[in-house]
């Protein structure tokens, strides 16, 4: 079995598919691994290292050898034009925010594979969970990222030039992101709050020392596969109603709310940023091309509303901490490629959950359930796949 990692082409990735210690393990397993010349610079591992760990480095089309790309993201036009039939693409290739990539793939031969399908309430697919490992990373770089944005303390401070009060922050999302953020803020010394539709998510809050935000005109969303569901549109006007009070009285909001296979649901609209104090944060996390959580925030923006709140686009943190996140990506991407092949070869078994689960497309069809299901309409007004087409 040959692997390559590729180059990732979308703009501002710096994240590596594997990191070299992830080479070495996979050399030991029996799997030969080609790495493209510069493939790691950006997150600081060199061709070099590579090739120490056991790698061979190539430039061009060699890829084609390979019997797997391994990538971080989606194959670019370029990367697609260089796929060979029969061959697999392992990535978070977020087929249903983009079905078309998947029929593409299908139409040229190949396999997709992509690893933010995972069904991640399994025990067994822990290590192979990149939405979770890189979540993780975000929630950390958003808290870090506010209180280097906010123009106070995070802490209690008492000095003798005075006594800083520490900061209030509320967390809009509270699932693996949002609770990294709030235990990564709790550290900090902040006084923090977070909501969340899942009611599951109270307990989990309260252990990280932070207050769960209760809103009574909003039921209980919990939807399928451990997510939430899309609310009503009275659900979420109802919502915003009942956030903006609360979200005037924080210094820094940090918004990570996201349903599956649907555009973000905004969480801070114009009113709540307007009722904000000069000088507040708010960190987008769900910032994206679809829209993100807060009204007006564009991603990989920065911008400062007239009222002076600094509202940042933050929907891609992982790739700027490219080391953390692709040592642990190269991890999940690892552990999912061994449990795949069979006897040196990459075997697809359907009747297994984790393979159904992954698997896109396979000789020359898109297999997955989600895309081939008929797509509903998202009240927010665009189309999407169902809820819980991610498990
Ligand atoms: P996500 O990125 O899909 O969403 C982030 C959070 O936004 C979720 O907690 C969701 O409830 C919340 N949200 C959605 N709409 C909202 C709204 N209108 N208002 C407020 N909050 C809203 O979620 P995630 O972090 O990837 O994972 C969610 C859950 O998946 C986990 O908390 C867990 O239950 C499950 N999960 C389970 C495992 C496991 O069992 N091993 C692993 C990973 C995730």
């Amino acid at each position: 079995m040959k692997v390559a990692v590729i180059k990732e082409a979308a703009p501002g990735e710096r994240r590596v598919a594997l990191v070299p210690e992830a080479v070495a393990k996979l050399r030991a397993a029996g799997v030969e691994v080609l790495v493209e010349s510069g493939a790691g610079d950006g997150a600081w591992f060199a061709d070099g290292a590579y090739a120490e760990a056991g790698a061979s480095i190539f430039s061009g089309a060699e890829a084609a050898e390979a019997d797997a790309i391994l990538m971080v993201g989606r194959p670019d036009e370029q990367a697609i034009s260089r796929l060979r039939p029969g061959q697999a693409v392992l990535g978070m290739l977020a087929p249903l925010a983009d079905p078309a990539l998947a029929a593409r793939l299908a139409a040229a031969g190949v396999t997709a594979i992509s690893l933010d399908l995972i069904p991640r309430t399994l025990s067994r697919t822990q290590t192979m969970d990149a939405l979770s490992s890189q979540a993780n990373i975000a929630g950390y770089k958003a808290a870090v990222l506010a209180a280097a944005t906010f123009g106070r303390f995070f802490p209690l401070l008492i000095t003798a030039a005075g006594t800083a009060r520490p900061a209030k922050m509320l967390v809009l999302g509270a699932g693996v992101a949002g609770l990294q953020a709030i235990g990564t803020a709790r550290r900090l010394g902040a006084v923090v709050t977070a909501y969340d539709v899942r009611p599951g998510t109270k307990a989990e809050v309260e252990s990280l020392g932070a207050t769960f935000l209760e809103l009574t005109a909003v039921g209980p969303a919990a939807g399928d596969g451990g997510y939430a569901r899309a609310l009503t549109e009275d659900e979420r006007q109802a919502q915003q109603d009942g956030l903006t009070a609360h979200i005037a009285r924080h210094d820094v909001v940090i918004t990570t709310a996201q349903v599956p296979g649907r555009r973000p649901p905004v969480l801070v609209n114009a009113d709540a940023l307007k009722s904000m104090a000069a000088g507040s944060v708010v960190i987008d996390m769900g910032a994206s091309d679809l829209g993100g959580n807060v009204e007006g925030s564009r991603p990989g923006e920065t911008v400062i509303t007239e009222n002076g709140i600094t509202v940042v686009g933050a929907g891609s943190l992982p790739s700027t901490m490219p080391a953390a996140a692709s040592t642990m990506y190269a991890r999940n991407i690892s552990a999912l490629l061994l449990y795949m092949v069979k006897d040196g070869a990459l075997a697809i078994d359907l009747s297994d959950e984790i393979h159904a689960g992954v698997v896109v497309s396979h000789d020359g069809h898109v297999i997955h359930p989600a895309l081939t299901a008929p797509a509903e309409p998202d009240s927010a007004g665009g189309t999407a796949r169902v809820d819980g087409a991610a498990d």
